[in-house]
């Protein structure tokens, strides 16, 4: 953790990509199960943390996303301090980068830090294994955003399987003016009529073999019925970025942000260029894939 002003600490919460995602079944108690391959990009939110008197204080930068309860920074803050007792207090301020509603994790990455940060500021000493077995009271997606890089997810998402880095590549994410519940998707989603289900376990394989071409064979993502039916223009990127120089693209998560990956820095960067000027996307960023140790 980086120091900041005085007695405050900062920290960095990764976003996430979905490099396949495949749910298997939907279960009685409504949840989904499903098989994952998770990877963090290099798109972040920062939380900085300053030890106050008492109670929990969560600032953030966006008006739309407010600081009270509902946030999960907070959630995830306060069970920390019932949890352990802390008497202490704790001030959160967000710098919210990722974008919302995106299929990106931004909420569950959030949460995430504070639980490493949390961790370290008052020295709670938690194992990776505690934080995650407490994390998943917060959400699914949690556990995942505390161990980071490139990872299966199984479950409802919270049985992690470490994974060898997948190979470097270069990314574009594009996020379309939409926002997208993950509720829609899945209540949407007929789990048990799916036509194809990705190939993620031969993805395994190929990311332990450190091949790219393996990995963008096999990009795909059953959610994308859902998301896709309901807004073509998902499909019109993904197209798009095939078109100019990705070697494969694919929807996020839930969605609508697409993801296409590239060989080079500058062959992602003149695609976001050309795709600036068709404006099918409202936020565009290049990124690059992070590894688990330098989630910190
Ligand atoms: P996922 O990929 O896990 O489905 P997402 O990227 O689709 O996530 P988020 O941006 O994580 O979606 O958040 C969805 C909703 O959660 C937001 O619209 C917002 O109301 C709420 N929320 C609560 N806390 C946060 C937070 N810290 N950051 C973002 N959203 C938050």
């Amino acid at each position: 953790m980086e120091a900041g002003n005085g007695n405050a600490f900062v920290k960095r919460a990764y976003a996430k990509i979905n490099l396949g995602l495949d749910v298997l079944r939907r279960r009685e108690d409504g949840y989904h199960e499903v098989k994952m391959i998770m990877q963090t990009v290099s798109l972040y939110d920062i939380l900085t943390f300053t030890r106050t008197e008492e109670g929990i204080a969560v600032v953030t930068d966006k008006e739309e996303l407010p600081g009270d309860e509902s946030n999960l920074v907070y959630k995830a803050a306060k069970l920390l301090a019932d949890t352990y007792g802390i008497k202490e207090g704790i001030k959160i301020e967000l710098q919210k980068r990722i974008p919302m509603a995106a299929g990106m994790a931004g909420g569950s990455t959030d949460a995430a830090a504070v639980f490493r940060g949390m961790n370290e500021c008052f020295g709670l000493n938690m194992t990776e294994e505690e934080m995650c077995a407490l994390a998943v009271k917060i959400g699914a997606d949690v556990p995942y955003c505390i161990l980071g890089g490139t990872a299966l997810a199984e479950g409802i998402g919270e049985k992690l399987t470490k994974l060898p880095d997948a190979p470097d590549c270069f990314l574009l994410i594009a996020k379309p003016d939409i926002d997208v519940s993950t509720k829609y998707v899945y209540g949407n989603l007929h789990a048990d009529e799916l036509e194809r289900h990705p190939d993620i376990d031969g993805m395994r394989e190929a990311i332990e073999a450190g091949n790219l071409g393996g990995v963008a064979q096999r990009m795909e993502n059953v959610l994308e019925t859902v998301t896709i039916k309901k807004y073509p223009v998902i499909q019109e990127i993904k197209d798009f970025l095939k078109a100019n120089g990705a070697v494969s693209a694919l929807m996020s998560g839930s969605g609508p942000t697409v993801f296409g990956i590239f060989e080079t820095a500058e062959l992602a960067e003149e695609a976001l260029l050309k795709l600036e000027e068709r404006g099918l996307a409202k936020q565009l960023f290049t990124a690059t894939l992070i590894n688990r140790a330098e989630v910190e």
